[in-house]
Parts: C-alpha cells; sequence; structure tokens
C-alpha cells in the first residue's frame, strides 16, 4: 500500500503539507503492521479547496452520471474484495469470517442502496398546495468522520448517498482503521470519480476531525462515533451553522420475555451483544429477563459464553477475536471491575486475558448477572463482549427500564405474541428495534434517538440528509 503516507486530494495521491507518523498496530499481536500519515488543519484546508472547486460542477451532475460512477464503484471493489475481507481482521480485530460474510458485502449493499434512492428520488415536485415548486439540491461539501469498528460500512453508508445527492466530500476516516479507507479511496479513483468530488485526509481528531467540523467552507459534518465526539463535532461545528449528523454510542436493551423460544433467544441475545467481538453501537448489551424465566435464560447464557471460542482473528470460524487497540482493552478491564465493584454477580468471564494468550488486545467474553439499572455496568458503554442482565416484572417495568438510559440506538424484544410485540415495539425510545433477530435491510434508516445521535442513515431516508430544498415561487 504505496499510499499510506499520502492523503487523496483533488483526484490525486498528494504528499502532506504538515504530517506526523502513526502506527497501525494489529491487534490479534500487537505488531505494527503499518504506519501512516496524519495530517494537519493546512492539510484539510487543501482537500475543502478541492471539494469547494468540483461541487462547482458535481453538484449539476445528472442522476444518470451518479448512478454510472456508484455503479462503477462496485465494480471497483468487488475485484478488490479479497483484500477488504483480510485488511479489516488486520487493521481493528473483526474475524475473518465476519470480514467476508458481513463488513465486505455491507460496502457493496450501501452502494446499491444509494442508486435505488436517488432513482426513486423526485427531485423536482409542486408544493401541497400547487403554489410552488420544490426543488432538492445537494446540501454541499460534506465533511465525514468515521470510527473503526464498522471500517467500511461506516465510509460507504455515507459517501455512497452523498455522491448520489450531487454533494462533495471531504472524509477523515479513524486513524485505527485506515488501511480499508485508503483502499477505498484507490477504489473510487479507480471508478473514475473526478478530480475533488471525494478526498480523503488522514488524521486524528482533535487536529484534523477539529479542523474539518469548524472549517467555515464545509457545509455538513456526518459523524459517526463516540457521543463525546459527537458533542465536541456538534460544538466546534456551532458557529459556521453548519448541518450536523451524528451516529453516535448505545446501550441497548434486549426485553426477553418469558413467552419467548428460550433456546434460540438466548443465542439471539448473546449474539446481539457479541456481534463484531463486541464491538457495535448498536450491542444489546443489557439483557431485561422476564423473572418467571430468569435462572433459566441466565444459566442458558452463561453456557453460551462460557463456550464462545476466543482466537486469532485471522482464522475463519465462529469464535469472536480482540477488541481493536489497548486503550478500549483497558477500558473493557476497568468497566469489569466496575461491576465487580458495584456488586453485579459475575456468572462468566472476568478480567484478564483469556487462557493461553499472552499478547493481543483479547478479552475473556463476560456475564454479568443480578445487574441494576443503576449500576455502571448498565449505564456506560462496554464496547466489548461483555453482557449485564437483570430481572423484571411486568411489561410496563421492562419498557421503563429499557427507557431508562441516555442513549436511543437500538433495542430487542425476545417473544412469540405478535400483540405485545406491536405494543412493545412503539413504546422504546430507540431508532431500531429488532424481534426475534430480525435485521433492517439497506432501505432501512439506522440512527438514534436521545444521546445516541441525531440523523438517519441508509436508504432514502438516509439520502434525504445530503439535500437541501429550494422553494421556488412566482408571481
Ligand atoms: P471516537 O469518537 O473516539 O472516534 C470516532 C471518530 O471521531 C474518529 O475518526 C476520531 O478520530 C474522531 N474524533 C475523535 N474526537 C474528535 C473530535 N474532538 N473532533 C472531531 N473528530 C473526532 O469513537 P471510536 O472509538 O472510533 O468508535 C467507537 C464509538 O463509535 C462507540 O461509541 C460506538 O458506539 C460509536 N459508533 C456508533 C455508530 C452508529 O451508527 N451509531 C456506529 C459505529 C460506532
Amino acid at each position: 500500500m504505496d499510499n499510506l503516507k499520502k492523503f487523496y486530494i483533488g483526484g490525486a495521491w498528494v504528499d502532506p503539507i504538515e504530517s506526523t507518523d502513526f502506527e497501525v498496530i494489529h491487534p490479534g499481536n500487537e505488531e505494527t503492521i503499518a504506519t501512516i500519515a496524519m495530517g494537519s488543519a493546512a492539510d484539510v484546508d487543501k482537500a475543502v479547496s478541492a471539494a469547494k472547486e468540483a461541487f462547482k460542477t458535481w453538484q449539476f451532475s445528472t442522476v444518470e452520471e451518479r448512478v454510472a460512477l456508484l455503479e462503477r464503484m462496485i465494480a471497483a471493489y468487488e475485484k478488490r474484495a479479497e483484500e477488504f475481507i483480510r485488511v479489516m481482521p488486520h487493521e481493528m480485530g473483526t474475524t475473518m469470517s465476519f470480514s467476508r460474510e458481513v463488513q465486505m458485502p455491507v460496502g457493496i449493499g450501501h452502494l446499491e442502496a444509494a442508486i435505488e434512492a436517488v432513482k426513486g428520488h423526485q427531485f423536482e415536485r409542486p408544493s401541497l398546495r400547487g403554489g410552488s415548486t420544490l426543488v432538492d439540491e445537494p446540501v454541499g461539501i460534506v465533511g465525514m468522520i468515521t470510527p473503526w469498528n464498522w471500517p467500511v460500512n461506516q465510509v460507504m453508508i455515507k459517501v455512497a448517498p452523498a455522491l448520489a445527492a450531487g454533494c462533495t466530500i471531504v472524509l477523515k476516516p479513524s486513524e485505527y482503521s485506515p488501511l480499508s479507507a485508503v483502499m477505498l479511496a484507490e477504489v473510487i479513483d479507480e471508478a473514475g470519480c473526478p478530480p475533488g468530488v471525494f478526498n480523503l485526509v488522514n488524521g486524528d481528531g482533535p487536529v484534523v476531525g477539529e479542523a474539518i467540523s469548524s472549517h467555515p467552507d464545509v457545509d455538513m459534518v456526518s459523524f459517526t462515533g463516540s457521543t463525546r465526539g459527537g458533542k465536541a463535532v456538534t460544538k466546534a461545528a456551532a458557529d459556521t451553522i453548519k448541518r450536523v449528523t451524528l451516529e453516535l454510542g448505545g446501550k441497548s436493551p434486549n426485553i426477553f420475555f418469558a413467552d419467548a423460544d428460550l433456546e434460540s433467544a438466548a443465542q439471539i441475545s448473546v449474539d446481539a451483544c457479541f456481534i463484531n467481538n463486541g464491538q457495535s453501537c448498536d450491542a444489546g448489551s443489557r439483557l431485561l429477563v422476564e423473572r418467571s424465566v430468569y435462572d433459566d435464560v441466565v444459566a442458558r447464557v452463561t453456557d453460551i459464553v462460557e463456550n464462545t471460542v476466543v482466537d486469532d482473528p485471522m482464522k475463519e470460524g465462529d469464535h469472536i477475536g480482540p477488541v481493536v487497540n489497548k486503550k478500549q482493552f483497558e477500558n473493557v478491564q476497568r468497566l469489569i471491575q466496575v461491576g465487580i465493584d458495584d456488586g453485579a454477580r459475575l456468572a462468566a468471564g472476568g478480567l484478564g486475558r483469556p487462557q493461553g494468550f499472552n499478547a493481543g488486545y483479547y478479552i475473556r467474553p463476560t456475564v454479568f448477572a443480578d445487574v441494576h439499572n443503576d449500576m455502571n455496568i448498565a449505564r456506560e458503554e462496554v464496547f466489548g463482549p461483555v453482557l449485564a442482565i437483570m430481572p423484571f416484572d411486568t411489561e410496563e417495568e421492562a419498557i421503563e427500564i429499557a427507557n431508562d438510559t441516555a442513549y436511543g440506538l437500538a433495542s430487542y424484544i425476545q417473544s412469540t405474541d405478535k400483540e405485545r410485540i406491536r405494543r412493545v415495539s412503539r413504546k422504546l425510545r430507540t431508532g431500531v428495534v429488532q424481534v426475534n433477530g430480525g435485521v433492517g435491510d439497506y432501505d432501512v434508516p439506522f440512527g438514534g434517538y436521545k444521546e445516541s445521535g441525531n440523523g438517519r442513515e441508509a436508504g432514502p431516508i438516509g439520502f434525504h440528509e445530503y439535500l437541501e430544498t429550494k422553494a421556488i415561487t412566482e408571481g
């Protein structure tokens, strides 16, 4: 990968104006696998200028031209699919099988969904009373700041609809997963994206992220990451009144009713928390279980978790891998200690690495039972394979506990009672509700209530975030 020390600006790989080196560490063995250049505010200025120049023409590109670009991006991405499958486990520790089955294909899913969205969009229409014409236009230059946990997904869920809408882009991917992002820029280049329409500057949050968020020529910032980062971006963006969309953290509840199919629902509940090594914003990390089946479900879940294999992410298989980096490893250890100190019952796992591991950021798959919703382990996002289980007595109490959180990204229901599913799903204050393992398709919006964010991504509703509506009225 020749381009790791360069940025993609104005349709070319260019040297940074000012940079520092950052080592990309493989979380499975703590070895350095690459060194990237992290840029400066001056590099952001240069990328924004290129995006501004390109916007002059790209904003007036036709739907056919945009669709053709997205189709060429699919072809270029598919050609390098095997490389993408291998690079993500290297840079952030997702397992090879998960990378093959989910992390790589999502890139194509979002491109296809953006094509459908732009083809189906009516850019000009009369107002409801017919007196004006409403015209949808691209919002402008979009700064994108993304996290490491779903590297291709988080980039493509933004880039594809923004290109489809006619926006131009300055992307800053996470410094912990820059390799797949550089490859994505190469894919976009190979697809013949007009110069300046897409630009990439690597770097950290406080320097490059802050420069993008506060830049006067950036019209919108689309941020995915921690709630802490989202607050910083919102404040930095305030002085220039840019549009800010945020996809942030969560502490998502999973309500397990006694009428659920206990065996399949127990497996679904563990998977909902441990997917991607426990590092998903929508992880179902709070399991609320109806008291009449509480002991049974705790035993089933504990058994599944005790039998969850932890292994090298570079191996194929249904094991889980390490968390992303030292900082994340230490934070998960801290939160396991906090859970113990707060008096939750450790039913599986605990502190330290799993047996047989002396290096790598591997976590023991952990279950806390008898958790109270006031405990830190029920309130803080852990971002690792750590599940907190608590009992409830009534449907009303379950809904109250589920909604008693600063977050509102996802919730889960395990039940076979259709009327209850309908009732409860309408009362949960979250952007997504997954019932009995159901997962939304690429056309379905994703995003959160409360401190989980603002706005939605994916499908036609996500596409709409990249548009401004102009009302034209003739006298
Ligand atoms: P993070 O907030 O530390 O970093 C995310 C991105 O923001 C990175 O590119 C980082 O460099 C940048 N950044 C950090 N501080 C910044 C600042 N002050 N100004 C501008 N940019 C800044 O988060 P992370 O550790 O990379 O990712 C994990 C978090 O992301 C979790 O909280 C997770 O829940 C959340 N997440 C949310 C979604 C979602 O769709 N809701 C999806 C994935 C991850």
